[in-house]
């Protein structure tokens, strides 16, 4: 039985059937999935989900598929860790990193989104997934695609990360590199979405793409045993994620999974590109297009489809949102690794120095729980920190090199001097 109703413009309220579309024919609003709650809160228990399979179709009532999902069985239930060197850090009683940098099988959050989409697109009959793409969803559709049996073609800005790059025809997708910005791929491919008969996981395939989005925050309450945290800090691309963060928790709410509890939802984005917190800041209704310059890639929208959506989400809810320059991205980078051992790409950089940020602010209180939105991996964005971290100590093999090295280090130590002034000196590289 499915517990979707249809699709529903966001904007003026009109119900379309559950078919690839994603706009509006009315108000060219776009269009959202609906779910009957009253048939889903009969069967959704806590007990329910407890005894499902460790994935995302663990809450698969609130996701917009009517057959068994084609794809995705391995991807999500990340680890919620309760990060407390970091909280010491801060000076904040209790903070979490819900860490989809480990997400199956292409180390981000997009592993979430891709396989709700290409399930659907298998319900629909496609026979290839296409995507516009900042670098995870490339990688994503292009693994995801395996699964699902389907043929790919996948369109990024051509200057993306060697990791990402690699990280797409390793599955032997057809990649194309596009000379512009996401924007130029993005409008490149609603001219291609209408040509040719593909699903488009984040153009007609929308409604329902967004929607898996949802299942990082219901892992994230389940994890907090059945509550929502009071504050939670999500980066912002197009917007999407912050949107359905919220969603995900008033749907908990609604069901009576988790205690009301007033969570506020708070944006993070790189100054080099950053039109929703600018017009957040600003009190401006309506978004000035950005041409991005931000190592934070994989956020580099300058026009944000969501962006309205998530502002709304950001005031309504209570919360905030703020934007970090690359060098607060890369020492956000840092201080997550340092602290807790766990290396982030530039995006994560992003909501860790916009969480200090927010600390430091007094905006996020330090005495309520705070979760961490952490969405891809270090190993993916490399280029970014290389000359910020530092190299290898270089030694010959022979004992003596090793023990002068070892004092020098410990010579270092007891002054409080840092590795880096250290290796600056012993590694000629
Ligand atoms: C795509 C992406 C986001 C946010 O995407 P939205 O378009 O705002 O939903 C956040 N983090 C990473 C690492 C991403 O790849
Ligand atoms: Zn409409």
């Amino acid at each position: 039985m499915s517990f979707v109703k249809g699709l529903k413009c966001k904007e003026c309220g009109e119900e379309y059937p559950k078919e690839p579309l994603h706009v509006c024919e009315t108000c060219f609003g776009p269009l959202e999935a609906a779910y009957n709650y009253d048939e889903i809160k009969k069967v959704l228990t806590r007990e329910a989900i407890e005894k499902r399979d460790r994935n995302i179709w663990r809450y698969r009532e609130l996701l917009p598929v009517d057959a068994d999902p084609a794809v995705g069985r391995s991807v999500g239930y990340t680890p919620l860790i309760k990060t407390d060197n970091l909280a010491r850090a801060l000076g904040v009683k209790e903070i979490y990193v819900k860490n989809d940098g480990v997400c199956y099988p292409t180390l981000s959050f997009k592993d979430r989104v891709v396989s709700v989409a290409l399930s659907k697109a298998r319900e629909f009959g496609f026979e290839t997934a296409a995507c516009a793409s900042t670098g995870n969803l490339a990688n994503a559709v292009a693994a995801l695609s395996i699964e699902g049996g389907l043929e790919s073609f996948i369109f990024i800005p051509y200057n993306l990360e060697q990791a990402k790059i690699i990280g797409t025809t390793v599955y032997g997708a057809n990649l194309v590199g596009v000379k512009g910005a996401y924007d130029d791929v993005n409008r490149l491919c609603s001219e291609v979405a209408g040509k040719y008969g593909w699903g488009f996981v984040n153009i007609n395939l929308r409604p329902y793409y967004s929607e898996g989005s949802k299942s990082l925050a219901f892992e994230m309450m389940e994890q907090l045993g059945w509550r929502a945290p009071g504050h939670v800090v999500v980066p912002m691309a197009s917007g999407s994620l912050l949107t359905k963060v919220w969603k995900a928790v008033k749907e908990f709410e609604l069901l009576g999974l988790v205690p009301e509890n007033g969570t506020k939802i708070y944006g993070a984005q790189a100054t080099g590109c950053s039109p929703i917190t600018t017009a957040l800041k600003n009190e401006w209704e309506i978004f000035k297009p950005v041409k991005p310059d931000t190592i934070a890639k994989s956020l580099a929208i300058g026009t944000p489809a969501d962006g309205f959506y998530a502002m709304s989400v950001m005031k309504e809810s209570g919360g905030w949102g703020e934007d970090a320059s690359d060098a607060e991205i890369i020492a956000g980078i840092k201080l997550l690794a340092e602290t807790e051992g766990i290396f982030t790409e530039t995006a994560g950089g992003v909501t860790m120095a916009v969480t200090k940020k927010l600390v430091e602010q007094g905006v996020l209180p330090k005495n309520e729980t705070i979760v961490m939105c952490i969405t891809g991996n270090g190993l993916k964005t490399q280029e970014a920190i290389a000359d910020s971290v530092s190299r290898p100590h270089l030694i010959g093999a022979h004992l003596e090199e090793f023990e002068e090295l070892y004092s020098k280090i410990k010579n270092q130590e007891e002054k409080g001097g840092t590795q880096d002034a250290l290796s600056s000196h012993t590694n000629p590289a």
